[in-house]
């Protein structure tokens, strides 16, 4: 007979997840995992691998929806919340309280904060009242893996290409360890590739500026730009070319400008860098060797291309 924890890996898989993790309650440096269930023992993190296919679109510039499609918007609409359900469905059943957590990506306790993937004008700030966990912090205290140097979560089989969600519960079930780092060199390969220069040496993201360079406010890497694009802006071409500084106040203006591919359902916005930096990191652990998960073909085929976009206007 199976144990709890072998019918819950078989149920994430079977919903189409790839990784489950148990962690102590206890070990979680996120307050949050007992402020929202106050009798839990175990936090079960799931992850569900992001196609690389997902991003060969972007990576060739030839299709640009089916990264925030199926690379992100299906895992977390569709694979996690189903995962999720089951796993509490298996909890519940076996007697135990289930709670699950999936990012809520429209609500943010920070008053001037933002979340590149959706919308700023969609985000309820300042909500001191809903309390949600730290995914990145809690990913590490699961054992899912160790974050990398621009803070994306790297595991051993997809390097940063998952998403995850959780489960905090009272069943006390068989802690995984925590994943000692060692896949993140510091290379810079992440920092390097942001159309937008988004992510500061030291790896801080400056969420604002990644905002605006995340739905395409790089001219030279977006095939979408009309000739004139932030026409009325004096530096416009330093805007295009990824080399100003943008205020919260001044991305806001910027993304407000950046209409040249429809939105995703769910409020997504499409990512037109397709998270470069993350696809950066793939390609140095790729080459590396160090990722389990292998392909009979590097992921990179080509160097990479840059639109010699000039100022026409
Ligand atoms: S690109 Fe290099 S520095 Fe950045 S997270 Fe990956 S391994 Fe670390
Ligand atoms: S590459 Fe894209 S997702 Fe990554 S920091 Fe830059 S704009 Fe943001």
């Amino acid at each position: 007979m199976s144990t709890l924890k072998e019918k819950i890996i078989e149920e994430i898989k079977s919903a189409g997840a790839d990784i489950a993790v148990f962690g102590n309650a206890d070990r979680f440096r996120d307050k949050n995992v007992k402020f929202l269930s106050p009798n839990a023992k175990t936090v079960i993190c799931i992850a569900a691998r992001s196609l690389r296919g997902s991003r060969r679109g972007v990576e060739e510039g030839t299709s640009y929806h089916h990264f925030t499609t199926v690379g992100l918007e299906t895992l977390e609409e569709t694979i996690l919340p189903m995962a999720l359900m089951r796993v509490c469905n298996v909890l519940e059943d076996a007697g135990f309280e289930a709670l699950p957590q999936r990012r809520n990506q429209l609500v943010m306790s920070e008053d001037d904060s933002t979340n590149p993937e959706v919308s700023y004008k969609k985000i309820y700030r300042g909500k001191k009242a809903e309390h949600t966990l730290d995914f990145e912090e809690c990913a590490v205290d699961a054992g899912l893996g160790e974050r990398g140097l621009h803070g994306t979560i790297l595991t051993d089989e997809y390097g940063p290409f998952q998403r995850y969600a959780f489960v905090i519960t009272d069943a006390e079930i068989e802690p995984d360890p925590v994943v000692k780092p060692h896949l993140c060199d510091k290379c810079g390969e992440c920092v390097k590739a942001c159309p937008g220069h988004a992510i500061a040496e030291d790896g801080t993201l400056n969420r604002w500026q990644c905002a605006a360079y995340y739905v395409g406010a790089n001219g030279t890497k977006n095939p979408f730009m009309p000739d004139y694009a932030f026409e009325n802006e004096p530096d416009r071409m330093d805007i295009i070319h990824g080399k100003v500084s943008l205020t919260p106040e001044r991305a806001r203006e910027i993304i407000d400008q950046v209409n040249f591919y429809p939105p995703i359902r769910h409020a997504y916005c499409s990512s037109i860098c397709g998270k470069a930096c993350d696809t950066a990191c793939y390609i140095h652990l790729e080459k590396k060797g160090v990722l389990s998960k292998k392909f009979e073909t590097p992921f990179r085929k080509r160097p990479e291309w840059f639109i010699p976009f000039e100022d026409k206007k």
